[in-house]
């Protein structure tokens, strides 16, 4: 069934900035990196929005390419940031809140003075697909309840060229399966329980230690 873009890419871009580029999304991420900004750079402020690595995630990335001095920066649980996390789970705010606590932190990846993703190259992502982080290769996709959906990125030369999620996917020879599993992946790794809504068991801080 096609679904008309305005139903489908429906999910705000701003809720989590520097998302990244996705792992078949090779040559079309490398064309927009080539082209200019990218989702790997950061408007000047935006840095306490940035989505968290967790710790998992952060310990592929050191022992798949090495230490990257500089890499990560700790990050202060803002309000800001734990309502922009809400935004994307809506149905887990009280375990965010447990897992981002006011006074506390989380990493993110780091950025020169320009905004870019410290493993930002001209050509794109220096990272192998595998090994960024799970925002960084869902991104432009999300999950809205049981829903596959795309982050409303007009700049995005996925969402440019796809238009809506069936031909974005298609465009990157990416399935709906696919979407899901990462997402849930990146549910378990950020220290969600692994169905939206269900109770938090297992307190998770160490997924962020800064
Ligand atoms: S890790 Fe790679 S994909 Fe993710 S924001 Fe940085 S440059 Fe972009
Ligand atoms: S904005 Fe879209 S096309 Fe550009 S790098 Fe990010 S995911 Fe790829």
């Amino acid at each position: 069934m096609v679904v008309s873009a305005a139903r489908e890419v429906a999910v705000n871009a701003d809720l989590l900035t520097l998302p990244g580029g996705l792992p078949s999304g090779g040559a079309l991420c490398g064309q927009c990196a080539a082209a200019g900004p990218t989702c790997c750079t950061l408007s000047p402020g935006q840095e306490e929005l940035c989505f968290p690595v967790s710790d998992m995630e952060r310990t592929r990335i050191v022992e798949q390419v090495g230490l990257v001095r500089g890499a990560f920066t700790p990050q202060a649980n803002s309000r800001a940031f734990v309502a922009n996390l809400a935004r994307l789970f809506p149905r887990d705010r009280d375990t965010l809140a447990r897992l981002f606590p006011d006074g506390g932190q989380h990493l993110r990846l780091s950025v020169d003075s320009a905004g870019n993703c410290v493993f930002l190259r001209a050509d794109g992502c220096s990272l192998p697909s595998p090994v960024r982080p799970y925002y960084c290769r869902l991104f432009p996709f999300w999950l809205a309840g049981a829903r596959v959906t795309a982050f409303a990125s007009p700049d995005c030369l996925i969402h440019r060229q796809g238009r809506t999620v069936h031909r974005m996917l298609a465009l990157l020879d990416y399935s709906e399966a696919g979407v899901r599993e990462l997402h849930g992946r990146l549910r378990l790794a950020w220290g969600l329980p692994p169905k939206e809504g269900m109770p938090f068991v297992t307190p998770s801080l160490v997924r962020f230690r800064p």
